[in-house]
């Protein structure tokens, strides 16, 4: 934050009272009328651009079947219709019919490093937890975990001469997808895809500010290939896995 001016920081506070007030585009307008600043904060679709260019990172756009069954994503990138519900991916204006956002997930990895509080508290996994054998009080007293430990990384059957969570700084994430109703009336439902950073203590890597989004399954119906969706996730666990 030091590289940034004062008034890339008011900026960042204005988007920060804006997303945890959940105030209206309009209503955020009038904010100026009562509260004046020198010099005067953008315009709200500017605020947003402002606010994208300094976080600099842009999601990635996907196409995906109108009714969600999967993403063109792998094995399906070069089809023109839905392997499952057959409608076609482009409308006849040529367009995508609709579009899966996915929100990388190293970047901000990376971002956490960099933030010597978070790095600290993520120094949870490797210096504060403490495994006694019999007591369950954290995902790292898991067999899955403890096996893990013990394995050389390996990807695309390539094998790497470290092992995982060897080194202090490697991440123990948690992803997480369920469905729910936005409407209350209808039935349509979105899927949210989210990470759990475990490398944070128990006791808030459940926390709201704690818990990384990467996208939402837009539906209306429930995906029927998940994984095509989890494809851009799973590309960046191996890169992950590998080391960066
Ligand atoms: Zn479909």
């Amino acid at each position: 934050m030091d590289r940034l001016s004062a008034y890339d920081h008011a900026i960042c506070w204005a988007f920060t009272y804006k997303f945890w007030s959940h105030t209206t585009d309009s209503d955020f307008e009038m904010l100026p009328f009562a509260f004046p600043t020198d010099p005067p904060l953008p315009k709200i679709t500017s605020l947003r651009s402002w606010v994208k260019f300094l976080v600099g990172i842009e999601p990635e756009l996907y196409n995906c079947c109108p009714n969600s069954c999967c993403c063109y994503t792998g094995p399906h990138e070069q089809l023109q219709e839905c392997p499952y519900c057959k409608e076609p991916r482009f409308g006849s204006d040529g367009k995508p019919r609709k579009k899966f956002t996915y929100i990388l997930l190293i970047l901000r990895l990376e971002a956490f490093t960099c933030n010597q509080s978070m790095a600290t508290k993520m120094k949870y996994r490797s210096t504060g937890h403490v495994h006694e054998p019999g007591k369950s009080s954290d995902i790292f007293n898991g067999s899955n975990y403890r096996n893990l430990r013990r394995e050389h990384v390996e990807v695309n059957g390539r094998r790497f001469e470290h092992r995982y969570f060897e080194d202090e700084r490697d991440i123990a994430l948690g992803l997480s997808t369920d469905g729910f109703a936005p409407f209350k009336r209808r039935k349509n439902t979105a899927w949210p895809l989210i990470i759990f950073n475990y490398n944070l203590p128990p006791e808030i890597h459940f926390n709201i500010d704690n818990i990384l989004s990467l996208g939402v399954i837009p539906g209306p119906k429930k995906p029927v290939d998940v994984d095509s969706f989890l494809w851009p996730l799973i590309k960046e666990l191996l890169r992950l896995a590998a080391g960066v």
